[in-house]
């Protein structure tokens, strides 16, 4: 769906907010994460400054989810309680976007009238026009699906003055049952290299240390810009054009898709300095029954000689996964698979979630094979307790050893301590003695718990 009027893509030339507090709101992945910085940043450009609370903001943006559990419940539960910060002035303006936007497109405002804009995941870019609009001629939606540009230039206000997002591909080919995204963000689409190396640079100019490319399948980047004629991807190609980019410190990217890995992606991994020794491999579910009502075009011996050939090739690499607790069909016994492969598998972390229905999706008709809540609830709480264990015994691993620490920000609990991450992209806290934020430090790491590290300076 379009909007009728046909609208200026470009952020207005003067600044017309000055003196308005916008406060952005993020539900959901890094995608959204680095979607809200685009819209802080064209936000500021329009003059606005970021409030500190809700309470002081003028203009509020919700970045919306569809992935995680109860993702529906929890946005349209946020919308009602917002109706009373909306009403208590009138000039207040509540804007909500992402991936739920695109999905529900009008029901947004239907259940929520409160709402002056709704915009879609497409086009983003275009917030302050629709704010421009809802002003002028009151709420409006605007929610296209065709795909109408890349990620841009806009200006971008990062949470992290030194690790920044970078965008390098947007969409998914695939058709994973239980995702959205495909029917949200669109087929994949990859940004030119030029473009990509060019973001790097400049970020780095504005003091960016460290990036994490992001994409929905970011090892089958390229595949679709032909370059020299050949439609392989040119992931690799790209981890070696930015490991050449002078002052940056340290790349990562994420989430590949474990089909997708390609050997020499891994030796590139190994061999480029700058590339993070570590590796997201989303495993989902260890069940090959589930895997293939998942559609996730492998089996849980493939996932393993894929992870086999990182460990194999990586020095010391660390690993992550995702899980899926209760896919519809899941026995006792899938669900045993599971915990083998994870037990097998030794992840430094696993990225647990309950399954939970999302509309708009295959895995949302399976409803005959619906596992009970009390029965996932378990079968979660087993498999956090597992990993857990196997987390403690991988960091410690790190105790004793010397660490190259990019230092990112203020512990969450004490001023007394900073945190930052270590190549293996494990939190670790120092304390803030004689640090700052964008160092880049040797350090010894003294402590750990399941969760983070300790460290000191050598
Ligand atoms: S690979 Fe699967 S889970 Fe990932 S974005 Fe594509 S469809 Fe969704």
């Amino acid at each position: 769906m379009k909007a009728a009027i046909e609208l200026n893509k470009t952020p207005r030339a003067k600044p017309s907010r000055s003196g308005l507090n916008y406060f952005v709101k993020t539900f959901g992945c890094q995608m959204n994460e680095h979607d809200s910085e685009r819209i802080a940043g064209l936000f500021e450009y329009d003059g606005m400054l970021k409030a500190n609370s809700l309470e002081q903001a003028d203009v509020l943006f919700i970045n919306t989810c569809t992935i995680r559990e109860n993702a529906d419940d929890k946005l349209y539960g946020t919308l009602g309680q917002l109706k009373k910060w909306k009403s208590e002035n009138s000039n207040r303006k509540l804007l909500v976007g992402g991936c739920a936007a695109q999905k529900d497109k009008e029901l947004v405002r239907e259940r929520a009238p409160w709402v002056d804009v709704v915009i879609g995941t497409h086009n983003l870019t275009n917030i302050v026009n629709l704010l421009n609009q809802s002003e002028d001629w009151g709420p409006i939606t605007e929610v296209i699906d065709e795909i109408e540009s890349l990620p841009t230039d806009a200006p971008s206000i990062r949470e992290s003055e030194v690790s920044a997002w970078l965008t390098i591909q947007i969409g998914c080919n695939n058709s994973c049952t239980f995702c959205i995204v495909p029917s949200v963000r669109g087929p994949e689409i990859s940004r030119r290299p030029s473009d990509i190396v060019n973001e790097a640079t400049a970020m780095i100019d504005s003091g960016v240390k460290e990036i994490t490319l992001l994409g929905q399948n970011v090892n089958s980047y390229g595949r679709d810009l032909k370059i020299n004629g050949s439609s392989k991807p040119y992931f690799t190609e790209l981890l070696t054009e930015l490991n050449n980019v002078e002052g940056l410190k340290r790349i990562r990217f994420t989430s590949p898709h474990p089909k997708d890995f390609k050997p020499e992606t891994l030796i590139a991994v190994n061999d480029l300095d700058k590339v993070a020794n570590q590796i997201h491999m989303p495993l989902q579910s260890g069940s090959n029954k589930i895997l293939r009502k998942m559609q996730r075009g492998y089996t849980q011996e493939k996932f393993l000689e894929k992870l086999n050939l990182a460990k194999d090739t990586i020095e010391d690499v660390s690993l992550t996964t995702d899980i899926i607790v209760g896919f519809p069909g899941e026995t006792d016994v899938d669900f045993e698979e599971t915990l083998k492969v994870i037990k097998e598998s030794q992840f430094d972390a696993v990225y647990m979630f309950k399954f939970s229905p999302r509309p708009g999706t295959t895995a949302n008709t399976m409803d005959d094979d619906f596992i009970e809540k009390e029965v996932i609830d378990s079968r979660f709480m087993k498999l956090k307790e597992i990993q857990t264990e196997i987390s403690h015994v991988r960091y410690k691993r790190f105790i004793g050893t010397d660490q190259k620490l990019l230092v990112e920000k203020y512990s969450k609990k004490t001023n007394t301590f900073m945190s930052g991450k270590i190549d293996g992209g494990q939190t670790v806290h120092i304390p803030s003695q004689d640090v700052s934020i964008g160092d880049f430090l040797d350090v010894r790491i003294i402590e750990a718990t399941p969760f983070a590290l300790t460290a000191e300076i050598i």
